[in-house]
């Protein structure tokens, strides 16, 4: 991987009427180094340059001034490269309209094909302090009988699946809770991964997988083929965020299942929530994930996410994408560490948008404004994983059909890209495309944007990307 790094010995003022700078640009300086990246987001294009040269760029777009041009070779590679422009900002938007209009044609195959995902009960043999689940009334209630999902509901949701186009893409179905994984699910789980084989379709399931083990003959590429676990710190913390409701403690019991897992040949992806107050205890996790030899299996996957709270709720262990990144760059000094604890699985956002022609071409944020569907238990349809189990967010019903009340769908089905023009301005159009849907609606802006943390986020991981890979003194 090398970075394209514009080479020159000086710039200086040299008559470029009408070459500006352009309005999707982002900068990134390196004083360090003596460098700044800089980001088209229209084009998705990744540059390298001096940083007088970034610096002097970056005042001249804050500014709208011309008091920078530079010599015509290199203006004319930063044009080619899209960093700067011949068009007005009004006719750059435009084409960032008609961009987003072609990346959703193109995308459509994908959209029409929908992502599955399947809700066997909503309860839980867990009771974790911050589950944003944990209001469900059907899983708190001890009173109340467990709504488990039937066969003849399975039958309807394979058959409601057959009418989709099948693309290889989305041919991944999902198991979703409640935990899907414990005693009670177990025959029905079953019936899933049976009609799911025979569809010719393999199953990730999100469990906290703490009964993982009563699940063993189904772990196989084949069949269970991914697993996500949540591990949210070394064992004391650990044990106390991810509480059985039996009382019994539960990290050893899930590292062995993770194991036991990793043997069958099945992806697992321990993930770790974090906030204030298993924070210092992140990369302790790693070292210890790293001694007991779970990098070594290919298929292990660390990831990690950021606690978040919704808008007008007060959650004071919260932490900021800066204060985890300052915590990484503060704690880690090993370049294999920080990788694990970046969690760049699909090779990192950098590398990404180097390599892959097409990174920047995103028209929707998320799965709730794409194509998920979660079928619930109890009969409703979701599309967003933070709202399943409560009725007023249903976008539908299904039975031997779906039945979708397209006005409730519509709602979150049109965040997408060109429909928010704000985000047609915005560097991260193509990275972003508007933010979590779920989260605009709750601040009362469903029709705009929600940035919240989204341009921190791109701006910290790119640049311990850069480090990292040893960006600099590569090129
Ligand atoms: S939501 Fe915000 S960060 Fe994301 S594309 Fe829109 S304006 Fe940009
Ligand atoms: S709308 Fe927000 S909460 Fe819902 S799935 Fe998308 S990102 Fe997650």
């Amino acid at each position: 991987m090398t970075l394209c790094e514009v080479v020159v010995p000086y710039f200086r003022l040299e008559g470029e009427e009408n070459m500006r700078v352009s309005t999707y640009e982002m900068f990134f300086h390196f004083p360090e180094y003596g460098k700044t990246i800089m980001f088209n987001g229209l084009s998705g294009t990744l540059d390298m340059v001096p940083i007088s040269m970034g610096t002097a760029l970056e005042q001249e777009a804050i500014n709208k001034s011309k008091c920078v041009t530079i010599n015509e070779s290199v203006s004319q590679v930063l044009l080619k490269r899209y960093h700067l422009t011949e068009l007005t900002e009004e006719d750059e938007i435009s084409s960032c309209f008609e961009l987003a209009n072609k990346y959703e044609k193109i995308q459509k195959p994908v959209y029409d094909a929908h992502r599955f995902i399947i809700l066997p009960t909503y309860k839980c043999n867990f009771c974790c302090p911050y589950c944003y689940e944990r209001d469900i009334e059907d899983r708190v209630s001890t009173n109340k009988p467990e709504q488990l999902m039937t066969k003849e509901q399975v039958d309807n949701i394979f058959s409601i699946m057959e009418r989709y186009p099948y693309i290889a893409e989305k041919s991944q179905m999902e198991i979703f809770g409640g935990e899907p994984l414990y005693k009670n699910t177990l025959p029905i789980v079953r019936y899933i991964v049976e009609k799911a084989t025979r569809a010719g379709r393999n199953i990730t399931v999100t469990t906290n997988g703490y009964d993982l083990n009563l699940f063993e003959d189904l772990l196989s590429p084949a069949k269970i083929s991914a697993v996500q676990i949540t591990v949210d710190g070394t064992e004391a913390i650990h044990n106390a965020r991810r509480v059985s409701r039996s009382g019994g403690k539960t990290f050893h019991k899930i590292i062995d299942n993770m194991r036991l897992a990793l043997d069958k040949g099945i992806v697992v992806r321990a993930r770790v929530n974090v906030d204030k107050s298993n924070l210092t205890s992140y990369v302790e996790l790693i070292n210890y994930f790293k001694e007991i030899g779970y990098f070594e299996y290919p298929k292990f996957v660390f990831t990690y996410a950021l606690v978040r709270t919704l808008p007008g709720q007060k959650n004071d262990l919260c932490i900021t994408d800066s204060e985890f990144f300052d915590y990484l760059e503060e704690n880690i000094t090993d370049n294999t560490l920080m990788s694990y604890a970046i969690s760049e699985e699909n090779g990192g956002l950098l590398r990404n948008l180097l390599n892959n022609p097409v990174a920047a071409s995103k028209t929707r944020y998320c799965g709730a404004v794409g194509s998920s569907i979660f079928f619930s238990p109890d009969n409703l349809l979701y599309n967003c994983t933070e709202v399943v189990g409560q009725p007023q967010y249903a976008i539908g019903t299904y039975d031997t059909e779906i039945h979708i009340d397209e006005k409730k769908e519509s709602v979150w089905k049109k965040r997408h890209m060109p429909n928010i023009p704000e985000c047609l301005r915005c560097p991260l159009v193509f990275m972003c495309s508007g933010g979590c849907a779920f989260r605009a609606m709750e601040c009362g802006c469903a029709d705009g944007p929600y940035c919240v943390s989204i341009k921190e986020s791109f701006e910290r991981r790119l640049r311990i990307e850069a480090k990292l890979y040893d960006i600099f003194t590569r090129s």
